[in-house]
């Protein structure tokens, strides 16, 4: 992957965003619990971060992958990782499959805005019946004159307490349960849609992560993403660009935890020296830098195959799991070094250590990380046959 100029000059913009309209308000949004979704996107879409590989028909920058993951990764210096996530969903979850095989007519409708930021979307696939197991959700979506009828619920959604509108991953077919399944873009205000109160969690506190029901909900048939019955290989689709964001997303972050407590290290002493001259300390630090470059090395080959056009199910997947393994043991480590500081709900360290733990369990939990690569290895066993009595 070689990062030309603009690449460069697209990662200042970032930064300058992150410096001026994320990190200042961040701590207080964590307190709060939430963070203003419509005034930051606003401003994110201004300066076109929220379309920078979609088309230009529908105010993108039509450039390619390469740099909405150097967009990507460089939010992830924002000082809490629930504003990337939040962005990542509008860029990376919600609207790539929309993109790709949506009619023009709900491009203009739906796309634009999003890329604009004049609204903010969310992505509805999980579901209490099924997180892991996508093929098992119980949503249903039947036919009605020129209408879907939809009646189901969702769950963990992400930005949905602000969301205009939801990639929804409904059944609509009695076929096989990959082949039955269908995208459809519901707005929020639809009658018969309750979005239920915010999940208080572990981490990324500032983003709102609520459940969502549908009751009737009525949405036109020309709210579909593409052909009906394709929605769950166009979610499977979908994932690789989630996959690669998380991934993505923790690298400048990573990096910094790692600068921020060497320079912690530098200034604590104890027994007379600095922790950092410590070699346990030191070549700690080594070795997670090491690791992290070790990531990019994957994050970037991975883009440069999506961008090449090649299936990256197999290097999405390693990035994924590597990246969420990698995140826990560089927050937990370094918080290690910070001692009693380490902590207290504030530090750095701590914040991380909540934050990236999601990435593990969120958007392909690393087990099913692991399924995807020992298939691809052709080693993952065959479903059992059920015994014959
Ligand atoms: C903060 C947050 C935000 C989220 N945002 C969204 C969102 O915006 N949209 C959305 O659709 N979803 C969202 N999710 C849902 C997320 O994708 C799911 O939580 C995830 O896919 C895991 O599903 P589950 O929670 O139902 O866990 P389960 O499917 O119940 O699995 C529990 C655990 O069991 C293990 N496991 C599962 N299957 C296997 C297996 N075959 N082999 C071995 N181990 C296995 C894994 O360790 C897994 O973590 C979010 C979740 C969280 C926590």
């Amino acid at each position: 992957m070689k990062l030309t100029e603009e690449h460069q000059s697209l990662r200042r913009t970032v930064r300058e965003f992150v410096d001026k309209e994320i990190n200042p308000h961040v701590d207080a949004w964590e307190r709060d619990g939430a963070f203003p979704a419509h005034e930051l996107f606003k401003k994110a879409g201004k300066l076109g971060l929220l379309g920078v590989n979609k088309p230009e028909a529908y105010g993108g920058m039509g450039l390619d992958y390469s740099y909405q993951m150097v967009v990507t990764e460089e939010l992830g210096m924002c000082h809490a990782g629930a504003i990337p996530m939040a962005l990542g969903v509008q860029t990376d979850m919600a609207t790539p499959a929309l993109s790709r095989w949506g009619s023009d007519e709900l491009k203009r409708e739906f796309l634009a805005p999003a890329i604009a930021g004049e609204v903010v979307c969310s992505i509805a696939v999980s579901e209490t019946s099924g997180g892991s197991d996508v093929a098992a959700i119980k949503t249903v979506a039947k036919k009605d004159g020129s209408d879907y009828v939809i009646n189901g619920s969702k769950m963990w959604i992400t930005n949905a307490a602000q969301a205009d509108w939801l990639c929804l991953l409904a059944n609509t077919g009695e076929g096989p349960v990959h082949m039955n399944k269908t995208l459809i873009i519901v707005p929020a205000k639809s009658k018969g849609v309750t979005i239920g109160p915010k999940i208080d969690k572990l981490g990324m506190r500032a983003s709102d992560t609520c459940p969502v029901f549908l009751d009737n909900v009525r949405v036109p048939q020309k709210n579909r993403i593409g052909e009906e019955g394709m929605g769950f290989m166009m979610q499977m689709v979908q994932f690789q660009e989630e996959r690669l964001c998380g991934a993505t997303s923790t690298l400048r972050g990573m990096e910094s935890l790692i600068d921020q407590t060497i320079a912690y290290c530098k200034e604590r002493h104890t027994f007379g020296q600095p922790l950092i001259d410590n070699q346990v300390i030191h070549f700690r630090m080594g070795e997670l830098r090491t690791e992290v470059e070790c990531l990019r090395s994957l994050v970037y080959r991975a883009a440069e195959d999506y961008i090449a056009g090649t299936d990256v199910t197999m290097l999405a997947s390693m990035a994924k799991l590597k990246a969420g393994r990698l995140a826990r043991e560089v927050s937990d480590s370094c918080l290690q070094y910070w001692g009693g500081m380490g902590f207290t709900w504030d530090n750095p360290a701590a914040r991380a250590y909540r934050d990236t733990r999601l990435l593990s369990i969120g958007g392909g939990a690393d087990e099913i990380m692991l399924g995807i690569i020992c298939k691809l290895m052709g080693i993952l066993p065959g479903k059992k046959k059920k015994p014959t009595s």
